[in-house]
């Protein structure tokens, strides 16, 4: 499948079209942002994991059911995936305290939950991509009743399979954040990316950050890291 005009540039992938209007390619870049953009650098390597790591993902999720864009892995940067419309929500679950939920409730990161939650931020750069609810999402008519009840169900899915599968590899999902996409038929798929990028991993016995958190924070070891999950990731699946 041959790449054909760029019809995005993101802070982490560029996406190309394809000679079937169905299929897109993404290339992952080594780019790093955070805090909407605010900082900036660059993680050497960080594509290749983030290409690698979400597409074994994906496709483990396909397995257990879950529907998603991935079509083929390309190369070691690109991905031939399925376009999809996607729906403008940022969809975070959460299984441990950290980052902006601690914050925002004044509690210290490590509580762990006795059942996961679930919060949606509309994707929106120029608003810097604000917290809202369902029935926000409604009024927006960011989504429909109906796909709202399927991504939540999907979700929660999704953390099952992937808190089990980082279990095996010593590895505690903290939290993640997901985005879905209509195909042209309206089914709902997950699509972007799931990585060190989107989650919040944790050594399940040091508590050792193994995620962007490691750049968000100058906590040093970045790229180390990225590799260390990748490796515990491919060291599993053999
Ligand atoms: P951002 O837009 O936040 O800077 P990226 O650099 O990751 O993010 O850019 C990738 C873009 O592609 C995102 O806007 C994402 O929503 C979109 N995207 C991901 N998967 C698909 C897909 N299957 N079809 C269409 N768009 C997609
Ligand atoms: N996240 C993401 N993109 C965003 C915001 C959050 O991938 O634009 C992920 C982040 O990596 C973490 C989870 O969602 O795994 C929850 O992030 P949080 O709300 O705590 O925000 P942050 O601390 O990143 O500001």
């Amino acid at each position: 499948m041959e790449k054909k005009e760029q019809l995005y540039e993101g802070k982490a992938k560029k996406v190309f079209a394809t000679e079937d209007p169905e299929l897109l390619i993404v290339q992952y870049k080594d780019d790093a942002t955070a805090f909407n953009g605010l900082k900036k650098g660059t993680i050497a390597g960080k594509g290749v994991i983030n290409n690698q790591m979400s597409n074994r993902l994906m496709q483990l999720l396909e397995r257990r059911g879950v529907p998603t864009h991935f079509v083929r892995e390309l190369s070691q940067r690109e991905t031939l995936v399925k376009k999809v419309q996607i729906v403008p929500l940022e969809v975070i679950i959460r299984n441990i305290s950290a980052g902006s939920f601690a914050k925002r409730y004044g509690v210290e990161e490590g509580i762990v939950f006795d059942e996961p939650t679930i919060e949606y931020s509309y994707k929106n750069d120029a608003l810097g991509d604000p917290l809202l609810n369902a029935r926000h999402a409604l009024a927006l008519k960011l989504v429909t009743k109906e796909e709202l009840a399927t991504i939540e169900a999907l979700s929660f899915q999704v953390n099952d399979l992937l808190k089990e599968f980082w279990a095996g590899c010593g590895v505690t999902l903290v939290d993640f954040k997901m985005e879905f996409g209509r195909l042209s038929d309206g089914t709902i798929v997950l699509a972007d990316e799931i990585s060190p990028d989107t989650c919040r991993l944790w050594d399940s016995e040091t508590k050792e950050k193994l995620d962007k958190d490691r750049f968000r924070r100058d906590l040093g070891g970045v790229e180390e890291a990225y590799a260390e999950i990748m490796r515990r990731l491919e060291e599993h699946l053999k």
